[in-house]
């Protein structure tokens, strides 16, 4: 085999990677992702708070847009092992096994830090925005059964 066409052959490989990367990554990580990122975003919509709740949120926000953008990068760097152990075993191996896993902890781990979060939210609400907080979140992780 020449250099170029190994070099070629090499290129494929990690396209079709990204490619199985993306949809697999999709598939497994965006669905759930998306739900609770959506209720937060949904509850600060919806929660009509004071600018003092507002000063005091601030420093809880930072907080959790950093935890969730390091998630979001290990996210990442897992579909894209999940994506060369596609690439490498070209069907269901013990790397895939070990590489979807690992996208299961990141997800579980993204999705307890959004839930601490909401419950972090939820000590500066009055009575009656935390009702109205209680009744939204049940309702959100209790849609799908519905
Ligand atoms: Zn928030």
């Amino acid at each position: 085999m020449t250099p170029s066409r190994r070099l070629l052959i090499i290129g494929l490989i990690a396209f079709l990677a990204a490619l199985a990367g993306v949809f697999v990554g999709r598939a497994l990580v965006d669905a759930p992702r998306a739900n609770e990122t959506e209720l937060h975003a949904m509850l600060h919509r919806e929660l009509k708070l004071t600018s003092g709740q507002q000063q005091k949120l601030g420093p809880i926000e930072a907080q959790f847009k950093a935890r969730r953008e390091a998630l979001e990068l290990e996210m990442r760097a897992a579909n894209i092992r999940l994506a060369q152990a596609i690439a490498a075993e070209h069907g269901y191996g013990p790397q895939v096994t070990r590489a979807i896993d690992e996208t299961h902890e990141v997800m579980g781990e993204l999705q307890k830090e959004t839930l601490k979060h909401l419950f972090a939210m939820r000590g500066v609400l009055d009575r009656d925005q935390a009702a109205m907080f209680d009744k939204v979140v049940v309702e959100a992780l209790t849609a799908d059964a519905r």
